[in-house]
């Protein structure tokens, strides 16, 4: 599979606009969490991603870097129908 440009695309992030909202993994912590790649804007679920509920600021020294998630991790949180 090749991968895409912007995997984990959740949807686009309407508070800043420019980027896409993506579930990552967090190094410290190891959860599941969407993040917009433009203004780090963090959510816990897809849901609250998708209607601008709960918005946090990611904070890098509370849950460390995030990568991309692996497919299981997203399967297993049942967040691949919100995948794009
Ligand atoms: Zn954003």
């Amino acid at each position: 599979m090749v991968a895409p440009p912007w995997p984990w695309k959740v949807g686009w992030c309407s508070l800043c606009d420019q980027g896409w909202l993506q579930i990552r993994r967090t190094s410290i912590t190891n959860k599941l969490t969407v993040v917009c790649a433009e203004c780090e804007t963090q959510y816990d679920t897809p849901e609250d991603a998708l209607q601008v509920k709960n918005a946090g600021a990611y904070d890098v020294s509370v849950d460390g870097v995030t990568s991309d998630p692996e497919d299981q991790e997203v399967e297993l949180a049942g967040w691949v129908p919100f995948v794009k």
